[in-house]
């Protein structure tokens, strides 16, 4: 079923022709419903898509709205596919906010024409229309698409080089346009290789874009490609990039060996071949290191990554460390990771999902000849490399959940919020209805479905907006606010605070926070959402780096949610004055919002900052609790 603008019909019988599948006539339409197969081979005037403008850039239930457009023509190395199923990835999520990049403005900048983002990094379909030079694939293939583009004209690629290495490097369906949110996408041929018979759209739709970018982390960095016999710890193990990379490891005869935060995750790790897990609920020593002047900060963190350490070898059985480290999380793990990373061994990782500031005890990084690399997406030998272990069997694409067409604000959304299932989601698009191997099953699942009138359609468009309706995806709880961990030590947190929050709502504007802070003399706000959970703070460093680089009229869109710092570092009342300065030099941060626990949650109560141990250092008394205007 399919979602149609406001006043879209369909029109039907534009012309008969045969069919290219040969038994019957078909009638040419200039725009089909999802779900409706036009003929293979006939290229619609028109497509319905989920399309992004810079207008309305916020939350994806905000920012995707569906429209009708022109199809667009493939250039002479690309081809056009019909989307039947997309994979959804955190990417569109950013496009969507419009932060951290503008990814329109960008390209408008670039020079493109169209003020809009269809996005989407991962898809499988059918091809339909191939440019002049394209000699990999012909109209009727089908396909799964990975999401490297790249200009064949490229100095680094005419050179013979990798490709990801070229200044003409893009994913596509979020640096360019015209992704899988769809009902055709505009590739480059090179991305489409050979759809994994055995998979229904939507499974083939879901590993290429997290699956290819752990076969180049794994594969792809010699002498570290994983070997047999080789240790590899994987953070995330029942994530996206994780449940792909246990796969990859033990497909190579590795040893795998999982982090995960809930003990629910253990067994689908294992089904996928992790000798064993850990959980890092079990440890406090995350964040950046502490600094090596802080004797205490530095010989608690010791004792916490040592710990994590032999967790490793137990598993094991024995005392080995990972020869590759597989890194995604950043800021808060990698100090770990170069820890316990064997001597000669490499951390290797492809993005900073908790921040950017990673560091390093250098001592251990010189002394023990460890390495560390980035590495990011893939090209095509390592994209063909994953695919051809899905083709074996080897590696399954862990499709945790499929959305409708319909729902897919909703299944970024849940991203958005941290609320999605583990493995990976896939949205359907062309494909009628979920459970379909081929162009085969599509045509027999259409069969009788598409009478195309005027009212069908408006039913259609009726009864898709009531399904659209989120309750089921939303019913699960949302959590309180993450603690930083048990201190202990001489003076009580609680004694050298100052009372009291003040707090904003995640839509409020970053104009009306910067006049709470000037007006109640504060640092700092405490962003809460609808439900009163606190989810970030904006700090005034946050608040001027906003409007570094941005031009007055970008700001003023900008609300709170947009720039705060999210997830609150907090200490309980009791922590001890010497941890909470330990963890505020770790996170590189002026203060901490100090908790106290109600029921399962966590209420802010007070806010200490380095400004409040130096007023006491001096014997000043604590500050008067400031007013909430919230
Ligand atoms: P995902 O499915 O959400 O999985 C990430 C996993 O990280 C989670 O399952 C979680 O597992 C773990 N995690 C979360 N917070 C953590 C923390 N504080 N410490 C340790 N582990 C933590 O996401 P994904 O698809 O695997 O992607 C992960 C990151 O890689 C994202 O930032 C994504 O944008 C990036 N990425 C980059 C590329 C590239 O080419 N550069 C390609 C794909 C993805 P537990 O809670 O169970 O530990």
């Amino acid at each position: 079923m399919d979602v149609l603008p406001a006043g879209v019909a369909i029109k039907s019988s534009v012309a008969i022709k045969p069919s290219s599948a040969g038994h019957r006539s078909e009638p040419l339409k200039d725009l089909y419903h999802v779900g409706e197969m036009p003929p293979i081979g006939h290229v619609p005037k028109q497509m319905v898509a989920w399309l992004i403008r810079q207008e309305r850039f916020g939350e994806p239930t905000k920012a995707f709205q569906v429209e009708v457009l022109d199809v667009p023509e493939p250039a002479d190395d690309e081809v056009l596919v019909y989307v039947m199923a997309a994979g959804v990835n955190y990417n569109n999520v950013w496009a969507a906010l419009g932060v951290p990049v503008d990814v329109i403005g960008a390209r408008l900048k670039a020079g493109e024409k169209e003020p809009f983002h269809i996005g989407g990094s991962d898809g499988s379909g059918i091809v339909y229309k191939v440019g002049k030079d394209v000699t990999n694939v012909k109209v009727g293939d089908e396909v799964v698409i990975h999401c490297g583009s790249w200009d064949r004209n490229d100095p680094v690629v005419t050179a013979g080089g990798d490709p990801m290495f070229g200044a003409s490097f893009r994913i596509w369906g979020y640096e360019t346009n015209w992704g899988s949110f769809a009902q055709f996408t505009k590739v480059q041929a090179h991305q489409c290789l050979p759809k994994p018979k055995h998979l229904t759209w939507e499974a083939a739709a879901a590993y290429m874009l997290v699956g290819a970018t752990a076969y180049r982390m794994l594969h792809a960095w010699p002498p570290h490609n994983v070997q047999m016999d080789d240790v590899v710890l994987i953070w995330g193990g029942a994530g996206g990039l994780g449940s792909q990379a246990i796969q990859i490891v033990k497909a190579a005869g590795g040893i795998p060996i999982a982090v995960i935060s809930d003990e629910s995750k253990v067994d689908f790790c294992l089904s996928l071949g992790a000798k064993g897990c850990i959980n890092r609920k079990n440890f406090n020593h995350w964040g950046m290191l502490p600094h090596w002047k802080d004797t205490v900060g530095y010989n608690t963190w010791l004792k916490g990554v040592r710990t994590f350490g032999k967790a490793i070898w137990d598993v094991l059985g024995e005392r080995r460390s990972p020869r590759i480290v597989f890194e995604h999380p950043g800021e808060t793990t990698v100090p770990t990771s170069m820890f316990v990373c064997d001597t000669g061994g490499m951390v290797v990782i492809c993005a900073g999902t908790t921040g950017y500031n990673a560091t390093v005890d250098l001592r251990y990084l010189w002394m023990r000849q460890k390495r560390m690399q980035g590495s990011h997406f893939a090209n095509d030998e390592q994209a063909t490399g994953i695919n051809d272990l899905v083709i074996a069997g080897k590696v399954d694409p862990c499709l945790s959940q499929t959305f409708s067409w319909g729902e897919l604000p909703q299944a970024h959304q849940l991203m958005y919020e941290n609320r999605h299932p583990h493995g990976n989601m896939s949205i359907l698009v062309g494909a009628v209805s979920a459970g379909l191997l081929n162009t085969a099953d599509q045509r027999a699942a259409m069969r009788g479905l598409y009478e195309i009138t005027p009212e069908v359609a408006a039913e259609a468009e009726k009864a898709e907006k009531a399904e659209m309706e989120p309750e089921d995806i939303y019913a699960r709880p949302r959590h309180g606010i993450p603690a930083g961990g048990e201190f202990v030590d001489q003076r009580p947190a609680g004694e050298v605070m100052h009372q009291g929050v003040i707090t904003c709502l995640e839509r409020t504007t970053v104009d009306e926070v910067a006049r709470s802070m000037v007006e109640n003399h504060i640092h700092a706000v405490v962003v809460v959402d609808a439900q009163g959970y606190a989810v970030g703070v904006v700090s005034q460093t946050d608040m001027v780096m906003a409007r570094q680089g941005r031009a007055p009229a970008d700001v003023a869109h900008l609300t709170a949610v947009d720039i705060m710092t999210p997830d609150l570092i907090t200490c309980t009342l009791a922590a001890s004055v010497s941890d909470v300065i330990t963890t505020m030099t770790r996170h590189r941060i002026h203060r901490l919002v100090v908790v106290q626990e109600e029921g399962e949650h966590l209420r802010p109560v007070g806010v200490i900052s380095m400004t409040d141990i130096i007023r006491q250092m001096m014997g000043y008394a604590n500050p008067a609790a400031p007013r909430d205007p919230a």
